[in-house]
């Protein structure tokens, strides 16, 4: 569907976006928006500059012209934007794009999730980092209780979706005992959960390497349990390695972006809230495409330089450069 191969100057094309609806979020995560540090976020928000329905299409629009079939709705929380099922149905609309999928904390899915489905929602991902319902207090800063995420998430299983997923990001000393009471519940519904190094986005969280529990070692810790195989990756540029269980009860992922960084294949753009594409999870400074927003070739145009330009490797660099933590964009604001 791409107009032509645009490819940026590792040679790695554009094909999935990821677009992130607000930049507020309900619940207070320790290690993406603490609640001292909402003010920052209440600072940075306006949502009098948020981009409408019909610029984010716009931009999809673009972005189907380059090359890109994949969407992923994210945010901050973007359940608390207004309407996403009409949004969802206006993105599966355009030309091009055959996967919408939503990144989601659950708290507000429920009164939703149909209308999302009816709209063409393709695949859900929930964000779960523990069972343990004082656990799961503890780290998302919110009272919202966890069985309320469990429910929601055998809502979606439910519900039709192509694929439920559950993103679980570990840190060491936090929640890596966890990971096989999570597997343990999960194992048998279809729902796929990934566990997630613990990364080095935005300055806020004050992250230490130190507090990264290696995927290797919990795949270790799966192991003691039950046996497993890897599996080839789906389609390249896959950014969890793959495993399925021996007896039939289903994959899990382990993405490691510390450990074995996929930059070599990184394939994703994100669109900010404000009309910024950021090439980098750890970028310091999106582009500003607001003003070519409404005009589509000049838009196409300043997306293709955007991408052709890019360079980003920040995670396969990580060790060697140890660049300023100071000025990266936070995660609640760009999306995971
Ligand atoms: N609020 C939604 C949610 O939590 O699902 C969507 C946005 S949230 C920023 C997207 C994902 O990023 C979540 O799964 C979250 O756990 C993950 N995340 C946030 N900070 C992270 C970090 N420092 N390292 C790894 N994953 C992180
Ligand atoms: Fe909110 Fe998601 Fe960040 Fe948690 S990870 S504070 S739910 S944006
Ligand atoms: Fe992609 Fe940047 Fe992450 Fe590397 S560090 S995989 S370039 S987002």
């Amino acid at each position: 569907m791409s107009q032509y191969p645009v490819v940026d100057q590792l040679q790695r094309p554009v094909k999935d976006l990821r677009i992130s609806l607000t930049d507020r979020c309900q619940f207070r995560c320790h290690y993406c928006l603490p609640a001292e540090h909402v003010a920052v976020m209440r600072q940075q928000s306006q949502p009098e500059k948020h981009l409408n329905d019909e610029q984010i299409t716009a931009v999809v629009a673009a972005f189907a012209q380059l090359g890109v079939s994949k969407i992923r709705l994210t945010g901050g929380e973007p359940l608390l934007r207004k309407n996403v099922p009409a949004l969802v149905h206006r993105i599966k609309q355009v030309k091009g794009i055959e996967e919408v999928a939503l990144t989601t904390n659950a708290g507000l899915l429920d009164p939703v999730l149909d209308d999302l489905v009816t709209a063409g929602l393709d695949r859900i991902t929930v964000s779960l980092d523990a069972l343990d319902p004082e656990l799961f207090a503890a780290i998302t800063g919110t009272q919202y209780p966890v069985t309320q995420v469990l429910n929601a998430i055998q809502r979606c299983v439910d519900s039709g979706l192509k694929q439920v997923k559950v993103n679980c990001v570990i840190q060491k000393n936090t929640n890596e005992h966890q990971i096989v009471p999570m597997l343990a519940h999960f194992r048998d519904t279809g729902v796929v959960v990934r566990f997630i190094e613990y990364m080095d986005v935005g300055t806020i969280n004050q992250w230490q390497p130190d507090q990264v529990l290696s995927s290797q070692h919990m795949q270790q810790m799966v192991a003691a349990h039950w046996p497993f195989e890897s599996l080839p990756p789906q389609v390249k540029g896959e950014v969890a390695n793959r495993f399925r269980f021996n007896d039939g009860g289903g994959e899990f992922g382990l993405i490691s972006s510390i450990s074995q960084p996929f930059c070599h294949d990184c394939n994703r753009a994100r669109l900010s809230t404000q009309g910024e594409i950021y090439t980098c999870l750890f970028a310091h400074q999106g582009h500003d495409i607001k003003a070519v927003i409404e005009q589509p070739d000049l838009l196409l145009q300043r997306l293709t330089e955007i991408w052709q330009q890019r360079q980003d490797q920040y995670s396969a660099q990580r060790s060697q450069q140890r660049p300023s933590n100071k000025g990266k964009i936070e995660m609640f604001m760009i999306g995971g």
